[in-house]
């Protein structure tokens, strides 16, 4: 059922971002020219409360590997929801104990404890602590370009200054090397590098996929210096790139594995980190050295629980694998078709990069396409490209429909652009 005066709704909505909420945030949705607000979702497809109707080709980004509200996930938060939907503590919580035993199973080598938090960013954050903890060095190497998160530590980590500078002096102790450049994290890593830290592909950096050697290597400097080797699978994790875990592409066993987004199923905020064995004798004596009060909730770990399984009986990795192999030679072709405006197309599995030759361009595609039903998502951290992270149950004929959909939004742009740079030419004589 769509709401009684839509129109209403949305004024009342854009009016209370301005007022309430964020005067940014309410103008770029004006510059996007949107008309309406979410409703309602099923499977790849969400709805405005006009009824319009959306294929949802950014999934959260990278929320919805499962679809919207897949029945499964749905079933399990339900039935939780009416016995007991969070918890007083005081007792052990079964689900968070089966939640943790089955990423044990799905996570690579021997990773097998796991600390439930909420968010990606919660998840870095304790895994950071956690390095710091076992190794008794301060020290830790990030990549130029990655998104760890935005609180204090997690943000440190990350890699674009826009996000750092105006809150410095961050955590002390990081530094930033170029990603998939192995001699420089040879040269920045050393016996005071607690760990390193890395997305296996960026996400937020425009979809970055590093050389075949990179991540091996890593792993061997880490090895070699006594380093922890923590991986953030926040946005590639669980089927996004073809694999449970993008870091199996590569056959690299991390320290530490964080975890957040799709976990969730896309109906209960969930983050997590796991570790080796040896890691957690460190927070044994004091198990509440680090903790959280919603951590490990019993509505987000059945949600957990129910999306694993849904992942696996579905087989979502093996159709991420193969779908975003269509999905990318479909974009190719479109990219051959706008060589002014497109300057690269990458992806792995369903988690796919578009970049422009200008930032201004991809926020004009972005909202054309919105306009004509489709969603992709900007990159927090190279603003020239957008992503494309559709639900993993995402059919060929959606996909056939997006690229059309794409492929005139980027036309539309493109032809706004030229318009644009005729009416600049006059006073750029000047
Ligand atoms: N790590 C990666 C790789 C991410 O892409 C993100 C979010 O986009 C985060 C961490 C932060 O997650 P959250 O927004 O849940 O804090």
């Amino acid at each position: 059922m769509l709401p009684d005066d839509p129109d209403h709704l949305t004024a009342e909505t854009l009016d209370r971002y301005g007022r309430f909420i964020n005067p940014g945030l309410q103008k770029l949705y004006r510059f996007a020219n949107v008309t309406s607000v979410e409703w309602d979702a099923r499977g790849a497809v969400i709805r405005d409360a006009h009824g319009k109707e959306y294929l949802d080709c950014s999934g959260g980004p990278a929320v919805f590997n499962v679809g919207h509200r897949h029945p499964k996930v749905i079933a399990a938060v339900q039935a939780q929801l009416e016995r007991m939907p969070m918890s007083v503590r005081a007792l052990p919580r079964h689900l968070e104990a089966e939640l943790a035993s089955r990423l044990a199973e799905i996570t690579p080598g021997d990773l097998q404890f796991t600390f439930f938090c909420n968010s990606g960013a919660e998840a870095n954050e304790g895994a950071l602590k956690l390095a710091r903890l076992v190794t008794g060095r301060v020290e830790i190497v990030g990549a130029i370009g990655a998104f760890h998160g935005k609180t204090m530590g997690a943000l440190s980590a990350s890699g674009r200054e826009t996000y750092k500078t105006p809150f410095e002096p961050l955590v002390p102790g990081f530094t930033h090397v170029p990603f998939g450049d192995l001699d420089a994290m040879a040269h920045a890593v050393s016996a005071r590098t607690a760990a390193v830290i890395l997305e296996p592909i960026q996400g937020e950096g425009g979809v970055v996929i590093p050389p075949d050697d990179y991540l091996p290597g890593v792993r061997a400097i880490c090895d070699r210096a006594g380093a922890l080797l923590i991986l953030d699978e926040v946005q590639t994790g669980f089927g996004r790139t073809g694999k449970m875990f993008a870091c199996e592409h590569w056959g690299v066993v991390p320290d530490i594995m964080t975890m957040a987004k799709a976990l969730g199923g896309g109906v209960v905020p969930i983050g997590a980190f796991t570790g080796r064995p040896h890691l957690w004798k460190a927070l044994e004596q004091n198990p509440y050295l680090h903790s959280t009060t919603f951590g490990g909730n019993p509505l987000a770990c059945a949600a957990g629980i129910a999306t694993i399984t849904v992942i696996k009986e579905e087989k979502l990795a093996e159709r991420a694998a193969e779908l975003g192999v269509y999905f990318l030679a479909r974009l190719r072709e479109v990219a051959r078709r706008h060589p002014r405006v497109v300057n690269d197309i990458r992806g792995k599995g369903l988690l796919i990069g578009m970049e422009f030759t200008d930032p201004d361009i991809v926020l004009l595609v972005t909202a054309e396409a919105l306009q004509r039903g489709v969603i992709v998502f900007y990159s927090l951290n190279k603003p020239e490209a957008f992503r494309i992270a559709p639900p993993l149950i995402i059919t060929r004929e959606q996909i056939d429909r997006a690229v059309a959909i794409l492929d005139e939004s980027i036309a539309a742009a493109g032809a706004l652009v030229v318009e644009m740079e005729k009416e600049a030419q006059p006073s750029e004589r000047l």
